[in-house]
């Protein structure tokens, strides 16, 4: 075992699974999982400052202000459970972002770098069908992840729906919006001897088994 605690960092296209490919890993690993767009979801929900701020971005597609986002990331990584390392999803996602949390790990933490490659026509495919639940944040999906009953969310009985930046349109700008930011974070995942690069294009289980399969490898 690695004497650090690690920080696995997820990136890949909006759609790619890492969502749900981080939940799972964080079960498996019994570490806690920060979503910030599942951050800023709840923010807004709560209809708080700084979620209605962000609200704006986030229905067009638009990353959130890089102040904006830092500050729920900071309170997030204010908590306790952190300690023993964990899961980001969405974080960073762009040059600042990264820096800002190099400098605040300092050399406390490893990181780790696990990229899900997808293609463009495979996003746009997956993301129309896509349904979370507003009440607990599940993702499910019509085609690929269905609920046990049409509609409804299998962990919690509240409604599912499809998020306003999953709609065609949105998912565009969000595409082209990743491609621009994501060349800093490649570049710096790609020096790390650490770098796990998994096809993304698999069924869910076998995603999930590539995934751990190098992971477990990695922290033995
Ligand atoms: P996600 O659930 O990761 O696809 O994020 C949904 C939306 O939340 C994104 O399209 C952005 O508008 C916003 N968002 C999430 N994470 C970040 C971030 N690290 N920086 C800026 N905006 C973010």
């Amino acid at each position: 075992m690695k004497s650090k605690h690690q920080i696995f960092v997820f990136f890949g296209p909006p759609g790619s699974g890492k969502g749900t490919q981080s939940d799972m890993l964080g079960e498996h690993l019994k570490l806690p999982v920060i979503s910030t767009g599942e951050l800023l979801r709840k923010e807004e929900a709560n209809k708080t400052p700084l979620g209605l701020k962000a609200s704006r971005y986030v229905k067009r597609g638009q990353l959130a202000p890089d102040k904006l986002i830092t500050e729920i990331f900071k309170a997030r990584l204010a908590k306790r459970d952190i300690s023993h390392g964990f899961i980001l999803d969405g974080y960073p996602r762009n040059k600042f972002q990264l820096d800002n949390l190099l400098v605040m790990i300092q050399d406390k933490y490893e990181l780790c770098p696990i990229e899900v490659r997808v293609s463009d026509r495979e996003v746009i495919n997956r993301l129309s069908g896509r349904r979370i639940c507003t009440n607990c944040g599940a993702s499910w999906h019509l085609v690929y992840k269905p609920t046990k009953k049409a509609g409804i969310c299998d962990v919690c009985g509240h409604k599912i729906s499809i998020r306003e930046d999953d709609k065609p349109s949105v998912v565009r700008q969000r595409l082209a919006g990743y491609k621009e930011t994501v060349k800093d974070l490649l570049v710096f995942a790609k020096k790390h001897q650490n770098l796990i690069s998994i096809n993304g294009e698999q069924s869910i289980a076998k995603v999930k088994k590539d995934i751990f399969t190098k992971i477990d490898k990695l922290i033995k």
